[in-house]
C-alpha cells in the first residue's frame, strides 16, 4: 500500500495518510479523513472547549448556577454547590460525585 496524499477539507493543505493508518481506517472500516491532523486537533481542542456550560436553576433554592451538562439530559434534580453539599451531609452517601461547578 502507498502513501495517500489527501487534501484538507478545511484548510486546503494536503496531508499524508500513511501506510499504517490505511490499514487501521480500513481494518476498522473508516473512511480516509478529511481534515489535516493540524486541523483535527484544532477540532478536538475546540469540541472540548465547546463541551460548554449551560445555565441551570438549583432544585431547592433557586438560584441560577452554571453547570458543565446539559440540565435537559440530566434526570437528578440539579443543586447548587451549597445544596449539593448539604444533600450529601444529609444522605451520607458511600460514593460521591465530583461537586458541581458552581
Ligand atoms: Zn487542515
Ligand atoms: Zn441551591
Amino acid at each position: 500500500m502507498a502513501n495517500i496524499t489527501q487534501t484538507c477539507t478545511v484548510c486546503s493543505k494536503q496531508f499524508l495518510v500513511i501506510d499504517k493508518e490505511q490499514q487501521f481506517l480500513q481494518e476498522k472500516s473508516l473512511p480516509l479523513p478529511t481534515n489535516c491532523p493540524t486541523c483535527r486537533q484544532t477540532r478536538r481542542l475546540k469540541l472540548r472547549g465547546e463541551r460548554a456550560l449551560y445555565r441551570a436553576k438549583c432544585s431547592k433554592c433557586d438560584k441560577e448556577i452554571i453547570v458543565s451538562y446539559d440540565p435537559k439530559t440530566v434526570t437528578n434534580q440539579i443543586l447548587c454547590k451549597h445544596d449539593y453539599e448539604q444533600y450529601f451531609l444529609e444522605n451520607d452517601p458511600i460514593i460521591t460525585d465530583p461537586l458541581p461547578d458552581a
